[in-house]
């Protein structure tokens, strides 16, 4: 699918078949969905734009580079929480937006609880982080919000996607690049991906 990059690197899908595992314990998933996030990390930000810069080293002026735009994570509540402490480790730097959002049991629709998000996204290269990418409501509502906010570089991250959220998402946001793990089989009656690996927000936290 145009715009989708899938992360087929050994190691994430090592670990991504960890997390689906239904006897992975809270504890691990944290651990494991930390390492995960961290790897596909370097994927998402691989087109970041650098600018030239030069160093000294202890021995001689090196020619160096640097990220070109302050970068926003922005983690949609609650299951992206899981990804984000490992990224952050990775890009110390960055600036960390929230975006709570809930489905309606009854209609799936995605509906804002929460939000705080820098004010200046214009500027910024954004990522956005939301582990399940199942009807594509949360992903397109959150990306409605960013855009109006006038983020112009979002990219979305997801561990595991159904088809049905990415067309929904291209439909809305044919632009944005997604990157995923997986692209799973379906959504079942009530939303959830199949196989998918569960409710990421009750695997990760227990509840
Ligand atoms: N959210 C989840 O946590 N899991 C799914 O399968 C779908 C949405």
């Amino acid at each position: 699918m145009t715009g989708v990059t899938v992360i087929t690197h050994p190691l994430v899908q090592h670990n991504l078949t960890r997390l689906r595992d239904h006897r992975t314990r809270p504890q691990e998933f944290r651990r494991v969905l930390g390492e995960v996030a961290a790897l596909m990390l370097y994927e998402a930000t691989r087109a970041f734009s650098v600018r030239k810069v030069a160093v000294q080293t202890p021995l001689s002026p090196a020619r160096g580079f640097r990220l070109s735009r302050e970068v926003v994570l922005v983690p949609v509540l609650r299951a992206g929480l899981g990804m984000l402490e490992p990224i952050l480790q990775l890009l110390p730097g960055a600036r960390v937006g929230f975006i709570g959002l809930k489905r309606e049991e009854a209609t799936l629709r995605a509906q804002f609880y929460h939000q705080s998000l820098p004010k200046d996204l214009r500027r910024m290269e954004v990522i956005l982080i939301d582990p399940m990418l199942a009807t594509g409501g949360s992903a397109v509502a959150a990306m409605n919000l960013l855009a109006n906010l006038g983020a112009s570089r979002v990219r979305l991250v997801n561990l595991v996607a159904a088809p049905e959220g990415i067309r929904c998402v291209r439909r809305h946001h044919p632009r944005l690049p997604i990157f995923t793990a997986a692209i799973d089989r379906k959504l079942n009656g009530r939303g959830y991906i199949v196989p998918g690996l569960g409710d990421a927000g009750d695997r990760l936290f227990g509840v």
